[in-house]
């Protein structure tokens, strides 16, 4: 059954914690990574058990850009092996894992004659092809196209007309929300009998087990494992010592559509004189475009919500204000979020890989073996999550003797991918975050008035805030907040809808 619950996360641990049985593979980290590979493995039909120290996505994974890349800005950089993993990851993605969770999305750069225009064309041709020879068609994702200057300015209304020719436009994907994809995964992964214990750490992990804390009661126990995947992100040199992570911020500004006329297509404009850096504005579920993104280095302790610096939203500001009619300035800003990305020191790691300085893996992957078996997966992107996951658990099982079908997961659904008649009775954007689900959330609700706005102005249901509790694993207010919904982006709406929230998911845990 595909549930994660308060219930099934105390079964999940007293039975890890009863049988001297060693479980076939022991997952840290629930992130897109790590639930990526419990899928994986569990499909293969091994058990498998996933901790989280915190709750599912809580770390980088809910702080991307939400957008499945079918590898246009890999290709900007000359790497053309990840731009083809990432437009083969995105098809499987939008064809068959998860349909009901991806959109496309047109992207516009305008056009007003400069230099960057007519070499992003060439781009997205490039780009265009590698969506060919993925298979993916062209009525899902349309090729690219010049618009004129009323369809450009139609969909992006705060464009300045000022000398404008029209824009350039290509497709991509962008997911309804990249938590809402992680929770997806470990709730198909539990269907398949993974095991998904959040607010439980690891510590002593090493290739053949870990000591796990249940951080609600204190408890602790040893679990043995006869494969050990290390899943942390930014965290993994926490849990494999020979990694050194230096991670590098990503900042996102938030504001209202309605502040940007409501676009209906991501604007993209360079960044100064750039050839290769830009500022988009995406616009996104809740009546938000997200407005991104940065790249600065971020030392120090990994903290566990990262902020950015007032240098970032100027150089965001500066970067799209160019471009408006009307300049946004800070007070248009409702919300900011920050992730952080992976770059490692490869010198003197355990696998030997000799290179000078910090190698960037977050655009490609790494999977490191550690001689004790231990098996590290790090960097990568949602997007290409399921190879990840396929490669992290070919090399784990290459430590052992164990035997295990071949990797399903390019066709194996994730939970709602599949349509449901009945949906289409439902709101749209309730259809939007559960696909073929979306009436179960609605018949299996027993909150008086299920489908209702939890806050004024704000499109999340009262039956989701149930759902989130009884079925997606949310175990208190903020796993709702800024998890199970978004809501939590914009403090304004979080404040709003807190009181109701609290409401239903006391009444639905007690
Ligand atoms: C700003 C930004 C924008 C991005 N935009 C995109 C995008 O648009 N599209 C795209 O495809 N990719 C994007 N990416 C990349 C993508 O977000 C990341 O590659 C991905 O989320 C990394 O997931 P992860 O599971 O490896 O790490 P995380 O999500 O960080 O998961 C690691 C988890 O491990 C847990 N953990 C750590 N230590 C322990 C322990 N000891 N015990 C138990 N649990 C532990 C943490 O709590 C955490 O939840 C973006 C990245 C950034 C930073």
């Amino acid at each position: 059954m595909a549930t994660l619950s308060v219930r099934t996360r105390r079964r999940a641990l007293e039975s890890l914690a009863s049988t001297a049985e060693p479980v076939d593979l022991l997952v840290v980290g629930g992130g897109i990574t790590g639930v990526g590979v419990a899928l994986d493995a569990a499909t293969r039909g091994l058990r498998v058990a996933l901790v989280e120290q915190g709750d599912l996505a809580s770390g980088t994974s809910r702080w991307s850009s939400k957008l499945v890349h079918g590898g246009l800005r890999y290709l900007a950089k000359g790497d053309v092996r990840i731009a083809r993993e990432s437009a083969v990851e995105r098809h499987h993605l939008m064809t068959s894992i998860a349909p009901h969770l991806i959109s496309p999305l047109r992207q516009i750069l305008p056009d007003r004659g400069e230099r960057q225009t007519s070499i992003l064309r060439v781009g997205m041709r490039a780009g265009d092809l590698l969506r060919r020879t993925a298979g993916t068609s062209s009525s899902l994702l349309p090729p690219p196209s010049r618009m004129s200057v009323m369809e450009t300015l139609g969909r992006c209304p705060t464009l300045s007309p000022a000398g404008l020719r029209g824009g350039v436009s290509t497709t991509d994907g962008q997911l309804i929300d990249d938590a809402r994809l992680v929770v997806a995964v470990a709730r198909t992964a539990a269907a398949y009998g993974a095991l998904i214990c959040t607010h439980t750490r690891a510590d002593r992990v090493d290739g053949r087990g870990a000591t796990l804390t249940d951080l609600f009661s204190g408890e602790s126990f040893d679990v043995g494992a006869r494969m050990v995947v290390n899943a942390a992100g930014v965290w993994s040199g926490s849990v494999d010592d020979s990694i050194a992570v230096h991670p590098s911020r990503g900042t996102h500004l938030v504001v209202d559509a309605a502040t940007l006329g409501n676009p209906t297509a991501a604007l993209t404009v360079p960044a100064g004189n750039s050839l290769s850096r830009y500022v988009f504005a995406l616009p996104a579920q809740l009546g938000r475009v997200y407005i991104g993104i940065t790249d600065v280095a971020a030392p120090g302790p990994i903290p566990d919500v990262p902020t950015p610096d007032d240098a970032e939203i100027d150089f965001l500001l500066d970067g799209i204000n160019p471009a408006l009619t009307r300049p946004l300035d800070r007070s248009d800003i409702t919300g900011v979020f920050a992730g952080l990305r992976p770059l490692i020191d490869e010198r003197g790691t355990a696998d030997g890989v000799a290179s000078e300085g910090l190698a960037d893996v977050s655009r490609r992957h790494h999977v490191r073996v550690r001689g004790d078996g231990l098996v590290t997966v790090l960097g990568g992107k949602l997007t290409t999550y399921r190879r990840m996951a396929e490669d992290a658990v070919d090399a784990a099982l290459a430590t052992t003797e164990l035997t295990a079908g071949e990797c399903v997961t390019t066709t194996t659904a994730l939970v709602g991918a599949l349509r449901d008649p009945r949906e289409s009775r439902l709101p749209p954007s309730l259809v939007a975050r559960f696909g073929g689900e979306a009436p179960t959330v609605v018949e299996s609700a027993t909150v008086d008035r299920p489908l209702e706005p939890v806050a004024p102005g704000i499109d999340v249901t009262r039956a989701e805030i149930e759902f989130a509790v009884t079925h997606e694993g949310a175990v208190d207010v903020d796993d709702v907040l800024h998890r199970r919904t978004r809501i939590g982006l914009v403090r304004r709406d979080a404040d709003l809808a807190r009181p109701e929230i609290e409401t239903i998911v006391g009444v639905t845990l007690a």
